[in-house]
């Protein structure tokens, strides 16, 4: 009795850990990109080998899970869901000047609150979230995405001419939109019979952002042989989770 009473409990903590864990890493990242900020804003330390290796990690996990699973329950639909993730994701380029994938092209420095920048990341980051519910795989893939997207962001922020506190408030409303996509997609259920289109925008996004950031990695096309390297290591690291 006092076994089956324990071993409930185990397990009770586990799936709860579990569930905070999906919550809290893609937040956390959040925190961790803004701590880098801080500390790389001086040593101005050349994080695009980082984001080269966040992006074929994330693109791999799209291919190797992602998109077998959403081809498993549809056919054509799912393909024009994804499409349509895809277009949204350059729709969302449109307004976050590819802040997404890793760098902001402002050429003034902002006095304001940058609304329209924190509008179109947190569509991106809702739509993230979705796919993270299931898939402690596709959890991972997204966290490492956001640490150097967070950082860049953040140094972004903090160089801009904007009130601490604005920056600080950006980045808590920014971090907790992965959150509630995945709160959704476990919890909401009228959304269940949509979950799967909704999954297929999300990596029509995947697709879009970290194909821009490879593309974007190699500057002038030239080759390099550590930036290849660190693609391989995200793609291998992906194959054998
Ligand atoms: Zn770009
Ligand atoms: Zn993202």
């Amino acid at each position: 009795m006092l076994f089956y009473l324990f071993a409930k409990i185990a397990y009770f903590s586990q799936t709860n850990q579990i569930v905070c864990m999906v919550f809290l890493l893609p937040f956390l990242a959040i925190v961790a990109g803004y701590a880098g900020a801080l500390w790389f804003q001086k040593t101005s330390a050349n994080i695009a080998y980082l984001l080269a290796f966040s992006g074929a990690f994330l693109l791999s996990i799209t291919f190797f899970e992602l998109l077998p699973q959403a081809f498993e329950y549809g056919g054509k639909s799912v393909g024009v869901a994804l499409l349509i993730g895809m277009l949204l994701q350059i729709g969302l380029d449109y307004f976050s000047k590819g802040a997404e994938h890793g760098h902001v092209h402002h050429d003034a420095p902002l006095n304001n609150f940058p609304l329209v920048l924190l509008i179109s990341l947190s569509v991106h980051a809702f739509i993230e979230g979705f796919p993270v519910a299931h898939s402690q795989h596709v959890l991972l893939g997204v966290v490492v995405h956001k640490v150097p997207i967070a950082l860049i962001l953040s140094i972004y922020l903090l160089k801009a001419n904007i009130r601490k506190i604005h920056t600080l408030l950006f980045l808590i409303l920014f971090g907790c939109m992965t959150p509630l996509g995945t709160y959704l997609a476990l919890y909401f259920s009228p959304i269940l019979p949509y979950l799967n289109y909704i999954n297929a925008v999300a990596i029509g996004v995947f697709l879009h952002v970290s194909t821009t950031i490879l593309f974007e990695s190699s500057k002038d096309h030239k080759f390099n042989s550590l930036k290849l390297m660190t693609i391989l290591a995200g793609a291998i690291l992906a194959f054998f989770l």
